[in-house]
């Protein structure tokens, strides 16, 4: 380690920097596909809710319609009981009593057809407005099933692509410097990376804060420094090269 020349070591930390971001990279996506799955269920329960409460309301609209159908049944009972009521009248009077409780019964049975078709027209609307949620459900059910067969494939695909990442990860661990490594890990563990560029003007990439112009140049020569406001390990392009 001694021995290990301080140019090999900023490369080796930047290698690290590299292998530990792409692992980062895909650490996020492993935690993000069960947060997808979950997304798409909820997708599909709200879906769920809305069919069910429409089909409910049609539900009722129906049962509705069958009562307010009785209920014209009824009232054309009525309406022929009035007419032999009327067809037996002895008198003037007693027709004309009849005539006046046949006009009721046949206002009556016209305001129940009202309703009736009032109530027909909207189940048909409802019967029609449940095309799109229905098949919109349909539609969720199947990409979450497709989702949830492919979700364990995806994750050993990814972790199998993180195990070949940082499989070369010691090599480059092994050749840093104990002290530098205990920053390193302090910083990846709160705000990664831990290594990042300075660029031509000396402005850290990370904190975007200028990095002292003696300090600079000893980075510019390839020298292991950090960047003094946010202590993140510096280098430049030209300083990882002989
Ligand atoms: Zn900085």
């Amino acid at each position: 380690m001694k021995g290990t020349r301080v140019r090999e070591q900023l490369r080796a930390l930047v290698k690290l920097a590299e292998i530990d971001a792409k692992a980062r990279g895909i650490d996020d996506r492993l935690k993000g596909l069960p947060v997808e799955l979950e997304e798409r269920r909820l997708g599909v329960k709200r879906l769920e809710d809305l069919v069910t409460r429409q089909r409910n309301a049609l539900a009722e609209a129906e049962r509705l319609l069958g009562t307010q159908e009785l209920d014209v049944a009824s009232r054309n009972d009525a309406l022929s009981k009035a007419k032999s009521k009327g067809a037996k009248a002895k008198n003037g009077r007693e027709a004309e009593a009849a005539e006046r409780e046949l006009e009721g019964v046949r206002r009556s049975i016209k305001d129940g057809e009202t309703h009736r078709d009032a109530l027909k027209d909207r189940i048909e609307k409802m019967r029609g407005g449940l095309g799109d949620p229905e098949r919109a459900l349909e539609e969720a059910k199947g990409e979450l099933a497709v989702a949830e067969s492919e979700l364990e494939g995806k994750l050993s695909a990814l972790r199998e692509e993180r195990a070949s990442v940082v499989a070369g990860r010691e090599v480059y661990a092994k050749l840093i410097h104990k002290d530098h490594t205990r920053i390193y890990d302090r910083i990846v563990k709160g705000k990664p990376p831990a290594v990042c560029e300075v660029n031509a003007n000396g402005i850290c990439s990370a904190c975007r804060m200028a990095v002292a112009p003696q300090r600079f140049i000893q980075i510019q020569r390839g020298e292991i420094l950090n960047c003094q406001s946010c202590q993140r390990f510096l280098y430049t392009k030209a300083s990882l090269d002989e």
